[in-house]
């Protein structure tokens, strides 16, 4: 076999993207911010480039790890640097993941996490969300122990949850830190949107068990930035953890670009005590607002989302597909996140992370579909 696993195929999201940029579209596809990243973290990129052009340590540039460690509540010891979350969480599966492991993940699904398991040799086995009208999205916790066999290796978490919006509870989240013990399986928590949430802030899975979860950020999505590719893992502390996962990740692209870690390294405490976090958090909440009442408007059933800058809805007559041709307004398809489950019918993800005349100038495009 030439190809392993499909991994060919295009990401739907870089899809997207180019079918928006073809039909002139408003892209309310792919996840990345219309607004410019804070100045706070632009000027400390302009004095990082001309002093730190070399290479970093393939672990990451110290002060960017203690950076990381302070704000997460970790050693930065034990923190890895990576190509934005997407490398990290292929840098963990290569190195937790072998022939014959089950990797648990839920479905809807992150595209990247299926052909990143079976990259690494491994079978991805996914646990679907209940959707109603009543509740919207609900974890099935007696599916997802069902689903775990004496091969699982093991549970990849996604809270904030893209494309759900779900953010699991401190009780959800103990009673599959409950399961991973049971079963001695490493718990993956892919927190990408931890400082993007509506209600109480999320629980970082790590303070309920720090001796098996891997904690998965991005700077790209903290300061709207996503093209950097500066992303990093919190490892569980202690016995070499890092540095097998450090060892893992120098073989991809040795390290990150050092001078916007540098910079990153500057701005992730000026993010708290400048608000940034609270800010980004009211700007979407607002976009947020906007936009589903725009769509609930066109008939659309909008499950309002508790974290990241993503709504699903059902919709009777919208497609992805047509909509950017036709409607001129690109999102993502529901079948997207689905691989071995079908997905609800009419389910389209919408972004919100983009202007507010963009999202009114959408919303005014999908007014004239018939
Ligand atoms: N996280 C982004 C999204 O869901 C996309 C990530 C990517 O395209 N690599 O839209």
């Amino acid at each position: 076999l030439l190809f392993r696993a499909r991994a060919s195929q295009e990401s739907v999201f870089a899809r997207m993207s180019r079918l928006a940029a073809q039909f002139g579209a408003v892209n309310l596809g792919q996840g990345f911010p219309s607004d410019a990243p804070p100045a706070f973290l632009l000027e400390a990129a302009r004095r990082a480039v001309g002093t730190h052009d070399q290479y970093s340590p393939p672990a990451g540039l110290p002060v960017l790890r203690d950076a990381i460690g302070a704000d997460l509540g970790v050693d930065g010891g034990d923190v890895i640097v990576t190509g934005g979350a997407t490398e990290a969480l292929n840098v963990l599966a290569l190195a937790l993941y072998g022939p014959g492991d089950e990797v648990l993940m839920l479905e809807p699904v992150f595209d990247v996490y299926l052909p990143q398991a079976r990259l690494a040799g491994a079978t991805p086995v996914t646990v679907p969300m209940q959707l109603s009208a009543a509740k919207g999205w609900t974890l099935d916790l007696g599916a997802l122990r069902a689903a775990v066999t004496e091969r699982t290796r093991a549970i990849l978490l996604n809270s904030p949850y893209n494309p759900t919006g779900t953010v699991l509870s401190r009780e959800e989240l103990e009673q599959i830190v409950a399961l991973a013990r049971a079963h001695d399986l490493w718990i993956i928590s892919d927190e990408v949107y931890d400082e993007l949430y509506f209600g109480a802030p999320p629980v970082p899975v790590r303070t309920l068990a720090p001796e098996r979860t891997f904690t998965v950020g991005s700077a790209g999505k903290r300061l709207e930035a996503t093209g950097w590719r500066i992303g990093w893992i919190a490892c569980p502390p202690g016995a070499g953890v890092a540095g097998n996962i450090a060892g893992v990740r120098q073989q991809g692209s040795f390290c990150s670009p050092t001078p916007l870690q540098a910079a990153v390294a500057a701005a992730l405490p000026l993010a708290r005590t400048e608000g940034f976090y609270d800010h980004l958090r009211s700007e979407y909440a607002a976009r947020q607002q906007l936009l589903a009442d725009g769509l609930r408007d066109l008939g659309a059933t909008v499950f309002t989302p508790r974290g990241t800058y993503f709504l699903t809805v059902l919709h009777p007559s919208w497609r992805a597909e047509t909509l950017v041709e036709h409607a001129g307004v690109a999102v993502i398809p529901g079948e997207a996140f689905y691989a071995h489950h079908p997905a609800p019918e009419g389910l389209l993800r919408v972004a919100f992370c983009k202007s507010r005349s963009e999202i009114a100038r959408a919303l005014e495009r999908l007014a004239r579909v018939p």
